[in-house]
Parts: C-alpha cells; sequence; structure tokens
C-alpha cells in the first residue's frame, strides 16, 4: 500500500493533497522519491523564502541543536532576545510577543482589542469580506468567507463585515464604536486582491476622527514577500499593530505579533502566553534567515524578480486572453485570474513539473521562495504556457 492511501487511513480527511510522495528540496526545486523534479512555486504556502537546503538556516539549526530545542518562557533565552531585537529594527514597533503560528498570533491580537476595547468603551472588530486570517475560533470570526465558517457559527460577536475594496461601504461601517479594522494588504487565500487606495484613505481618515485600533495581517505578505520587509512599507498608512509568521521562521514554526510604542503595556502579567512561541530552535532559523532576507540587495531582488515575473506573466494573460482574467499581486506574490478551470490549469501545470495552488475562486497563486532568478521565472512561465497550450489549445 502506498503512502498516500495509508495517510486517507490515519488522518481526517481535511487536505485537498497533490498526487506526489515528496522527498527533498534543493533550492527552488523538490524532488519526489522516483527522483522526479519539481519547481516549487507554492513554497510551502510562503514559508519557504530561502528555498530549501540553504546554508545559513542548516548552520542556525546545528548550532542552536547543540545547546538546546527547546526550555519554555519561564527563562528567557539569548536567541529569542536576539531574533527580536533584529525583527523589531526593521519595523516602527516596538515590542513583540512570540508565537508558533500566524493564528495564533491573530488570536494574541483579537485578545488585546478585547481588551483595549473595554478600557476605551469600543467593541466592533471591523474585517474584510474574503479575508483569511486563520481557524481557530477566533481567527476564524474575522475570516469572512462562508465555506470556513459556515459549520461552525456562531462565532465572535460584534464583527463588523465589510465588502472588500468598497470605500464608502467601510466609511458607512466606522464609528466611535469600532476598536478595531483588521485587513491583509493583499488577501492570500482571497485571491490575491490588493487594499485600493481609497480604502486606505477612508481609514486615515477616519482613523483621525474615531480613535480605533489598525491591524495589519503581514502573515503571507510579510518577510520580504513583496519587496520590502513588510507590505505595509509600502504604503503611507502605518497600522498599530501586525501579525506576522510564514517566511518569518526560515522554515520553521514561528510567528509573532508587533505593537505600537501606545500598546506596549497592554498585557498584563500573567494574562496571555504560549508553550512553544519563541522556540529557540525556531528563533534561531528565524534570524538567519530574517538577517539574509532584510539585505537591500535581496530585497530589491525579490521586488525586481516579481516585475520580471508578473511582465511574464502579462505575456501568458495576453496570449491567452480567452481564458485569462487578471494580473495581481505585488513582488514574489502574484496571481493570474482566470475565467474557469483553474483546478485544471494547477494539476496540469504539476504534470509538467511546475507546483503552485489556487487562492479565491479562480486566481493561479504564485509564492515561490524569496531566492529565484530570471531563469527560474523563465522555466516557470514556460511550464505554465505549455500547460495552458495543452489544456486549451
Ligand atoms: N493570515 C493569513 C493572511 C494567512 O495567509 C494565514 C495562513 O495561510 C494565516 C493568517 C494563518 O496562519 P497559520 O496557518 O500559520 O496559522
Amino acid at each position: 500500500m502506498d503512502v498516500l492511501q495509508r495517510a486517507n487511513e490515519l488522518f481526517l480527511d481535511v487536505y485537498n493533497r497533490f498526487p506526489v510522495e515528496l522527498d527533498k528540496g534543493k533550492g527552488a526545486y523538490l524532488y519526489d522519491k522516483s527522483g522526479r523534479c519539481y519547481l516549487d512555486f507554492l513554497s510551502g504556502i510562503a514559508v519557504n523564502a530561502l528555498g530549501y537546503g540553504h546554508p545559513a538556516i542548516i548552520e542556525a539549526i546545528q548550532n542552536q541543536a547543540y545547546r538546546n530545542l527547546h526550555l519554555s518562557n519561564f527563562f528567557i533565552q539569548d536567541i529569542q532576545v536576539e531574533f527580536a531585537s533584529k525583527l523589531l529594527s526593521l519595523t516602527p514597533f516596538s515590542k513583540l510577543f512570540l508565537t508558533n503560528s500566524g493564528t495564533e498570533a491573530i488570536e494574541g491580537l483579537l485578545k488585546l482589542v478585547k481588551k483595549w476595547g473595554k478600557q476605551n468603551n469600543k467593541k466592533e472588530i471591523i474585517s474584510f469580506e474574503g479575508s483569511f486570517h486563520g481557524r481557530s475560533l477566533g481567527a476564524l470570526s474575522i475570516t469572512n468567507q462562508e465555506k470556513y465558517q459556515k459549520n461552525f457559527l456562531p462565532l465572535l460577536s460584534d464583527i463588523v463585515v465589510v465588502p472588500f475594496n468598497q470605500p464608502e461601504k467601510l466609511r458607512d461601517a466606522i464609528s466611535d464604536k469600532t476598536a478595531a479594522v483588521f485587513y491583509e494588504g493583499i488577501t492570500g487565500e482571497g485571491g490575491v486582491r490588493p487594499v485600493s487606495d481609497e480604502v486606505y484613505e477612508v481609514l486615515s481618515e477616519l482613523r483621525k476622527r474615531y480613535t480605533f485600533l489598525l491591524i495589519a495581517d503581514e502573515i503571507q505578505t510579510g518577510a520580504g514577500r513583496t519587496g520590502r520587509f513588510y507590505y505595509f512599507e509600502h504604503k503611507t498608512v502605518v497600522p498599530d499593530a501586525i501579525a506576522s509568521a510564514k517566511g518569518l521562521g526560515g522554515g520553521l514554526p514561528l510567528g509573532a505579533f508587533l505593537v505600537s510604542k501606545s500598546l506596549e503595556n497592554i498585557f498584563d502579567k500573567g494574562e496571555h502566553g504560549t508553550t512553544y512561541g519563541g522556540n529557540p530552535l525556531a528563533c534561531a532559523t528565524g534570524l538567519a534567515a530574517i538577517n539574509i532576507i532584510s539585505e537591500n540587495m535581496f530585497l530589491k531582488n525579490v521586488e525586481k524578480q516579481g516585475t520580471y515575473f508578473k511582465s511574464k506573466l502579462y505575456d501568458i494573460a495576453n496570449e491567452f486572453s480567452d481564458i485569462a482574467l487578471d494580473v495581481r499581486g505585488e513582488g514574489l506574490m502574484l496571481g493570474l485570474e482566470v475565467r474557469e478551470h483553474s483546478k485544471e490549469i494547477m494539476s496540469e501545470a504539476f504534470n509538467q513539473g511546475l507546483i503552485f495552488n489556487i487562492a479565491g475562486e479562480n486566481t493561479l497563486r504564485f509564492i515561490p521562495p524569496l531566492i529565484i532568478n530570471e531563469t527560474l521565472v523563465d522555466e516557470a512561465c514556460e511550464k505554465l504556457r505549455m500547460t495552458f497550450k495543452k489544456l486549451f489549445r
């Protein structure tokens, strides 16, 4: 019996898996057990920012493994301090809390918003239709997609859902009852859709009139993905707090929420905590990763590859204009929306040796390792073109 069949017998059936048993990776390539090679433009869902087998990550693991793998947050650990001070130095934020995952970072921020809201007599939380912030009950309450929420209602109360990129609807929804607005600068699971400038204008205008917390979910857009360390750096609106994860840990589970000065004393001792959050091994790989990613040259290359890749996606969209609808995104977080058949495209591309997945209804989402170059972009686009030709010509 093969391992995929065995997995079906063992695990709750919640994942749509690729029909392959992967073995190892090198750079931007993955290899299956038979030695077949795939160009990985999914990178563990935006986690493997430095690709596979990066020497700095391997060295960090080796060094930390000799010291300790876990101590608990009853002890302060030098590697956590180094990681935190490097990360904060890249941002305008003043303090942070380390977590295991993106969802855990969002949960912490929801608690922060609740407490701040009680202190300021505000309790509504605004989030956008089509957003994705995680699947625990709190995070799911602000993940406005019916398919994820419908069997788990009721969720948190006082959540106000606003249609995506409709600034006037947002204006109507914000009031002196608003405690916070959660947003993804570019929706990830929702289909690679950037928040419009008009929405930022409403946010910044109403923020002056009503005091509320602006919270950016940078879990997918962060850690260099869009050519800046955090996506909000492309914009003039600076959030009060952000959630970060995925690429932040260099391949190990590490997340964080970072807060501005005015929020740094919000929690009392014992009010929040975690066993694994800030695990020293994850902080070691995270530090190695963010040291590299935050280099100016590295981020410039993400921007350059993103611009090149986007122009090639436009070429494909023009060539197959009967199928392709739109190209969106920033840096190396790009989407090609198609009219239909997105799943067939994804599986045929996989047969051609290119891995990516679908976001939203019909958007091919590309989130490759940030170490890619033009040759790899060309290879990916050629495989995509072959896929379209095979399916539609
Ligand atoms: N927020 C965004 C924007 C995400 O893309 C994800 C995961 O895909 C999450 C939150 C949840 O993060 P995690 O899966 O690490 O818990």
